[in-house]
């Protein structure tokens, strides 16, 4: 079936898209994607006659057009957005619009930045008795956080946090994730374009961040974690544990 597929181009390594994902582009008549992000790779195997556009250089009404106009002639259309399309992807007021004129569309998951990163570094999120919730958020920038979602507000649960689209302000960051409760020694990880070839790493704490980030000169495309999880202390997990009886295993006195 023709029709608008919005295509989570995974964070970087080509073959971290969705099989899916990649048989749509595949298939596609028009690719429009976000330039400043996508890996350009993940387009490799389009159709030949496949008309490309990089969205970095066009407003929300040109991808629009093209979108609509497309569909309308039949054609079939991979919007190509980096990660995963629900976070920071800008896609709600695509798929309104298409809505809106009637033409159908649908949503492939891709592996977001953040789900990469935890990879990258080879941790897990989600440690007992350190942190059970994932906080994803931002700085405020020239888009403003509604009041409840103050950085400072979210540091106090001390939660694992990431923190997208906010490298270029670490030193506000890490002075306000401070105040609002971790402790200055807390570890932090800044990852570059993580899975790229040229994925950096920097590993430090809220108190030396800062610095560290500066000597790296990276000032974008990387996310920020932090939190205990990042070091060695936590518990072992309940569904392992050998006295613990699942739904699938009984635990030994
Ligand atoms: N939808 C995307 C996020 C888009 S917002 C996702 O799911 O990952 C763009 C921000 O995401 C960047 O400023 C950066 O903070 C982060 N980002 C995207 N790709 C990244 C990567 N490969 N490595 C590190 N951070 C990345």
């Amino acid at each position: 079936m023709k029709m608008i597929h919005f295509i989570g181009a995974g964070p970087g390594d080509p073959e971290l898209i969705t099989v899916k994902g990649r048989r749509l582009i595949d298939e596609a008549d028009v690719i429009i994607y976000a330039g400043s992000l996508v890996n350009p790779k993940v387009l490799d195997g389009h159709k030949d006659s496949a008309v490309i556009y990089n969205s970095a250089l066009m407003d929300l009404d040109e991808v629009s057009r093209i979108e609509i106009e497309a569909a309308k002639k039949g054609l079939s259309v991979a919007r190509v957005h980096t990660g995963d399309p629900s976070i920071y992807g800008a896609i709600r007021e695509q798929m309104d619009l298409l809505e809106k004129e009637g033409i159908e569309f649908d949503v492939i998951p891709g592996v977001s930045s953040f789900v990469a990163t935890a990879a990258v570094l080879k941790k897990e999120y989600t440690l007992p008795d350190v942190s059970q919730t994932v906080i994803l958020t931002r700085m405020e920038g020239r888009t403003p956080m509604p009041p409840k979602e103050k950085l400072i507000d979210l540091a106090r649960h001390n939660s694992s946090m990431v923190i997208f689209l906010s490298v270029s302000f670490m030193d506000e960051l890490c002075k306000t994730l401070i105040e609002g409760g971790y402790s200055p020694d807390t570890p932090v990880a800044v990852v570059y374009k993580a899975t790229w070839p040229e994925q950096k790493i920097v590993e430090g704490t809220l108190s030396d961040m800062p610095q560290k980030v500066k000597e790296s000169k990276i000032d974008k495309t990387a996310l920020t974690v932090v939190g205990g999880f990042l070091g060695d202390k936590y518990s072992l997990s309940k569904l392992y544990d050998k006295h613990f009886t699942t739904e699938y295993r009984k635990g030994v006195e």
